[in-house]
């Protein structure tokens, strides 16, 4: 097979793909909307799991590489009670199979293993349509077009390649985050330091939550998550930082003042993230010439398994089209087949919503289970 692959998005599913196609030698480009490899911070860690995420850097070759960019001791968990009592801690011994990396390191590692020009920025696509056996026509904001011989939706939670399958959009899950960060936090912040600990450290209440880690450095980044309506957050003013930071904290009144300070203590603006979701199961029937990888096919509320996902996808879709180089739909067909079944498995999973002992067993399962 020679069709060329046209990938939209270089997230890590988008890249992945590129990534296991250039192994087996299939030609593909990748576009995407920013401008720039550095345009946005891309935050946070990620705990990159045995059974998915490292399963597709396994297939593109990259474990080695993978291997120099894991933060030593973060696998460690801590779960409080919000007066700060410890409940449940868990020493990273070095065994766990969810290692921790930051996510701009992963992408810049994966962007690193193309040969150049793979990727092109600064083109956002606006738009895409079938034009009959297969092909499809895709529209940049600039106005400019390409003809697709095979199409890959890579971009993400609002991906306008999704369209061409499904009318599904993600709707709203009633459920907000905000994101801080604390840096220098041994030094600067050390009650804060001392209750995320080495690792990973969730504070759990019937219905709310303030999850955080310590990335590299001492550097704490912390998802303080809140119910409600969208309105209900609209009526904060997140331009105004020292308001919002209030706000906020109020919401936690009682809470151990070491866990409340990762929300006071930021030394950013807090950052709001509504959160979206595709419905459960979401599938569509078999189009020729495109398919969808990650969060456009499947966005789930945060559970730990997106980034995974996302590269597990691309690196069945880039094995799958390997294994059927002179017949593309069956590759797609396959590869769907696949990811509709483990997609809708994960979608329900632990999205923070359970009870304090339903995530101590869990924690404490992981532990047996090695
Ligand atoms: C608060 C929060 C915390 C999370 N924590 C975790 C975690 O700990 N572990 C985990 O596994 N997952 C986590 N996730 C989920 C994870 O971030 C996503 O599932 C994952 O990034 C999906 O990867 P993707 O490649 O499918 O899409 P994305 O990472 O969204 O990448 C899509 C790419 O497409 C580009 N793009 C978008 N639109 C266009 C367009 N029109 N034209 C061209 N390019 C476009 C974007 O710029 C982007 O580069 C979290 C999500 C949230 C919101």
């Amino acid at each position: 097979m020679t069709t060329h692959v046209t990938i939209i998005g270089a997230g890590l599913g988008g890249l992945v793909l590129a990534r296991v196609l250039h192994v087996h030698g299939i030609p593909a480009t990748v576009y995407e909307a920013e401008a720039s490899p550095d345009a946005r911070s891309q935050g946070g860690m990620l705990d990159i799991h045995d059974y998915n995420g490292q399963v597709a850097l396994r297939e593109a070759e990259l474990m080695e590489e993978f291997r120099e960019l894991i933060l030593e001791g973060r696998q460690a968990m801590r779960i409080l009670a919000p007066d700060g009592s410890v409940l449940f801690e868990q020493a990273d011994d070095g065994t766990g199979g969810r290692p921790e990396v930051q996510r701009g390191e992963l992408r810049q590692m994966l962007l690193g293993s193309l040969p150049a020009g793979t990727v092109r920025w600064g083109h956002k696509v606006s738009g895409a349509r079938a034009l009959g056996e297969g092909r499809h026509e895709v529209t940049f904001a600039d106005g400019s077009t390409l003809v697709a011989g095979l199409l890959v939706g890579a971009d993400g939670a609002w991906s306008r390649v999704r369209p061409l399958l499904s009318t599904a959009v993600p709707e709203y899950v009633g459920k907000s985050v905000v994101e801080t960060y604390l840096y220098d936090a041994d030094t600067r912040h050390p009650a804060a330091a001392e209750a995320v600990g080495g690792g990973s450290m969730i504070a759990p209440s019937p219905d709310r939550e303030i999850f955080a880690h310590r990335e590299r450095g001492d550097t704490l980044h912390a998802y303080v998550g809140l119910p409600g309506p969208r309105d209900r957050f609209a009526a904060i003013d997140f331009g105004d930082s020292a308001a919002a930071t209030a706000r906020v904290a109020a919401e936690f009144d009682g809470w151990a003042p070491e866990l409340t300070a990762l929300i006071t203590g930021s030394d950013t603006a807090p950052v709001l993230r509504p959160l979206y979701a595709l419905p459960s199961g979401h599938r569509w029937d078999r189009a020729p010439g495109v398919t969808l990888i990650g969060d456009a096919a499947h966005l789930a509320p945060p559970n730990g398994e997106g980034a995974n996902l996302a590269m597990l996808d691309g690196a069945e879709l880039g094995r799958a089209l390997a294994a059927h180089r002179d017949d593309a739909e069956a590759a797609l067909a396959s590869y769907e087949q696949a990811m509709f079944r483990r997609s809708a498995e994960a979608h329900d999973m632990d999205s923070g919503d359970h009870p304090v002992h339903d995530l101590i067993a869990a924690f404490a399962g992981r532990e047996e289970s090695r």
